[in-house]
């Protein structure tokens, strides 16, 4: 099925990278498929997820989390505050932390539950008005910021424009992470993850390529 060869294609791109063997994370992203492919996945042994919607998540995920151990589930969609506390609930790390506002509100109930899951900073690295993210030149000081406010921001995350060389764009996110001292980069998806895996991703989003086109009708 999808998910062994994607994994294949994982495990050559790690090593044609000179990466350790494992070093890579594969978000099989979920949204939208059908129950039953999910579960063939989970079935399979995969348990590393991702969802772009709190709402569909917290529809499907609880029961698969009853049948199967060990689940990982990550918000890879836009966060709207008023579901940044239920987002924190059922999500083991977010990817779209992308605005000032929403950086306070996950701080604010960080202090009150004492718990926050890893956090991942969005840049807009194609700095396209339509897409979410802080634009390249304004990450180091949101990074700082998203820091001072002791939200445990782990690494950095891209959507590159679809009419673009993605490498440029993973390499414009592995150049700011470095700089921040930031460890995790969450880039690549179907059509580019073994790029995104040259270029030093650490956690790869992929979907269609697992599970199949997705059947928005
Ligand atoms: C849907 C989605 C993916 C997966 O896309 P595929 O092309 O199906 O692999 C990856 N990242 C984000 C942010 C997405 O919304």
């Amino acid at each position: 099925m999808g998910l062994e060869d994607i994994q294949a294609r994982t495990a050559r791109a790690e090593s044609e990278a000179g990466r350790t063997a494992g070093a890579v994370t594969l978000i099989a992203v979920s949204k939208v498929q059908p129950l039953d492919r999910v579960e063939s996945v989970l079935e399979a042994g995969h348990r590393v997820f991702g969802e772009n919607r709190v709402q569909e998540a917290q529809g499907k995920w609880p029961e698969f989390r009853e049948r199967f151990d060990g689940v990982q589930l990550h918000l890879i969609g836009p966060l709207q505050t008023n579901k940044a506390r239920a987002a924190m609930e059922s999500f083991d790390a977010i990817h779209t932390l992308d605005r000032p506002k929403l950086a306070g509100t996950l701080a604010r109930l960080a202090q009150e539950t004492g718990h926050c899951p890893p956090l991942f900073i969005q840049v807009n690295t194609g700095e396209e008005p339509q897409k979410a993210g802080v634009l390249p030149s304004e990450a180091d000081g949101f990074i700082k910021d998203a820091r001072a406010l002791d939200l445990p921001v782990t690494g950095l995350m891209c959507i590159p424009p679809v009419d673009e060389e993605p490498s440029l764009h993973f390499a414009l996110l592995a150049k700011i992470a470095e700089r921040n001292g930031l460890e995790g980069l969450s880039m690549g998806m179907s059509s580019d993850f073994e790029q995104a895996i040259a270029q030093g991703a650490t956690h790869v989003r992929v979907g269609s390529a697992i599970f199949g086109a997705r059947d928005y009708g």
